[in-house]
């Protein structure tokens, strides 16, 4: 069986949040995409060109995701994400992910437009930049990192613009996609509308 759910949105908007919930939910494998786009910009951080480490990129360089959870490759992500070959470069691997058998959801800007314009639900998971701020803000200062409000605020607004007006995949709402704006709900309010719309399409 194969089944693909489409999670797009702006960073902190609680994709991986509901991507986690909804696989765990029925039995899919989930993919955070922006994690490829961290290890690309992560390498090039320590000095390779963009192109050549994404298309040597190895299940190694996303051993630690949680080292490329940082501002720091947040923001390499999003610049290494504007060049068409890093995105020809990890085209394949999202797209043989998405078709795999028994399901998969995949989190990130262009999953329902570019990566998988067929997929079986598309959700565009969005909120303030303020309340998006705010959610990162407190998932960083948990994991020990000296970060404040303001300087979280301008990173997930600029990486909004970098995203959202580059040429190539910019993130936008599939015309298919149900939009759930998360600023005033509940993560568990947002889990429950997801997992609605996927099992409106399938009965497991
Ligand atoms: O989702 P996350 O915030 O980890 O993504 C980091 C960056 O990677 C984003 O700001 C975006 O520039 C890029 N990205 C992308 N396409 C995806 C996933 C992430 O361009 N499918």
């Amino acid at each position: 069986m194969r089944f693909t759910v489409a999670i797009d949105g702006p960073a902190a908007a609680g994709k991986g949040t509901i991507g986690r919930a909804v696989a765990a939910r029925f039995g899919f494998a989930h993919l955070d995409t922006g994690l490829l786009y961290r290890a690309v910009g992560a390498r090039v951080l320590r000095g390779e060109r963009a192109a050549d480490a994404a298309l040597s990129l190895t299940p190694n360089d996303l051993a630690d995701p949680d080292a490329l959870r940082t501002p720091e490759a947040a923001q390499a992500a999003s610049k290494v994400a504007v060049i068409p070959e890093v995105r020809d470069a990890l085209l394949d691997f999202q797209r043989a992910f998405a078709h795999r058998i028994g399901g998969a959801v995949l989190d990130g800007r262009d999953i329902g437009t570019v990566i998988c314009p067929g997929a079986e639900v598309k959700l565009f998971v969005t909120a303030s930049a303020e309340v998006r701020a705010r959610r990162r803000l407190d998932e960083l200062l948990l994991r020990g990192l000296d970060v404040e409000y303001q300087s979280v605020l301008e990173d997930v607004r600029a990486r909004d613009t970098r995203d959202a007006e580059r040429a190539t995949a910019p993130m936008i709402a599939a015309t298919d996609a149900l939009t759930l704006d998360t600023s005033e709900m509940s993560a568990e309010a947002a889990i429950a509308a997801a997992i609605a719309a996927v099992a409106a399409k399938h009965s497991a």
